[in-house]
């Protein structure tokens, strides 16, 4: 990536450009940020970190937004989530411009995604989209298999479906509600766990083979970091695996840089 960012400048006088928003002083939320401009310095890509105090207004969000979209030498904008409870998130999504919508989360984004096959200008969300680029690299064959994804919210466990569903895979969503949750695991080759809930899949609920990626985020009884799948007793049936930390995460990073790129590009190359 940072190869073909390099050839930008000569190509199409500057570099992408990537700003990130960060509302209050939310400890996680400070970490991911930091973690995205140093992965933008990595890649060659500009960026700046907008940092505005916990208290400001929606109304002072929304014009920063506003502000930000009219700016011709910004390609992307990220508002990190979650913002303050006084502020609506759903207003924060749909104020930023599509085009500059690297979370692909704006509604008009997440409609693309939900066409029959989404256009190649659509920016498909971080998380789900490095998902699929985690299985494609294990060379996890997801054609024809079973695909169950653990979690239906709009930022993982939905788009990660549907993208399973255009790679032909045969998709089951279960949630909270699922009353037979174990069952429809043991039935997956591929198995998405995203729910919140720290080391929540157990090795008796996983098919053996079965490749397992966890989106997790989450504190174990000691604090320490780990995922939604109990790694010690899925790993010794899973094909293949992503550890938390260092799977999803960084690959969530990898694609915020290539959407920013994506972003950038459709706007020089339109120009
Ligand atoms: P979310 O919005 O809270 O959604 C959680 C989903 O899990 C809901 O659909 C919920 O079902 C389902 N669920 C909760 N408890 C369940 C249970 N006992 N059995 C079955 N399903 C259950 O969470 P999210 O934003 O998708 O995030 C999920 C996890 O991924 C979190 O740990 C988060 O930190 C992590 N995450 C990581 C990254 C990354 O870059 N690595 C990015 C985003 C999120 P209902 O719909 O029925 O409530």
């Amino acid at each position: 990536m940072a190869e073909q960012v390099a050839t930008f400048p000569a190509k199409y006088g500057r570099a992408p450009q990537l700003t990130v928003i960060l509302v209050g002083e939310d400890p996680a939320s400070q970490t991911y940020v930091r973690n995205k401009a140093k992965a933008c310095e990595v890649v060659g890509i500009d960026n700046t970190t907008l940092r505005m105090s916990a208290d400001t207004t929606e109304e002072e969000l929304l014009a920063t937004i506003d502000r930000l979209n009219k700016d011709e030498s910004v390609d992307g904008i990220l508002v990190q989530l979650p913002v303050p409870k006084h502020i609506s998130e759903v207003k924060v999504i749909e104020a930023i411009a599509k085009e500059k919508d690297v979370d692909g989360f704006h509604p008009l984004n997440t409609a693309a995604l939900w066409q029959k096959k989404p256009n190649s200008s659509c920016v498909v969300p971080c998380t789900p989209k490095g998902c699929i680029r985690l299985l494609d690299a294990a060379g996890v064959e997801i054609a024809g298999k079973n695909a169950v994804v653990i979690g239906r919210s709009q930022i993982v466990g939905l788009p990660a479906a549907k993208l399973l569903l255009d790679r032909n895979a045969t998709v089951s969503i279960c949630h909270s509600r699922t009353s037979n949750l174990a069952e429809m695991t043991r039935q997956a080759d591929i198995l998405i766990v995203a729910i919140g809930k720290a080391k929540f899949v157990t090795g008796d609920m996983v098919k053996e083979g079965a490749a397992v990626i966890d989106v997790g985020m989450d504190r174990d009884e000691n604090g320490a970091l780990c995922g939604d799948v109990d790694f010690a007793s899925v790993e010794p049936k899973a094909s293949v695996i992503t550890p938390v930390p260092g799977g999803v995460g960084p690959m969530t990073i990898c694609c915020l840089m290539e959407n920013t790129i994506q972003c950038f590009l459709n706007k020089v190359q339109k120009a």
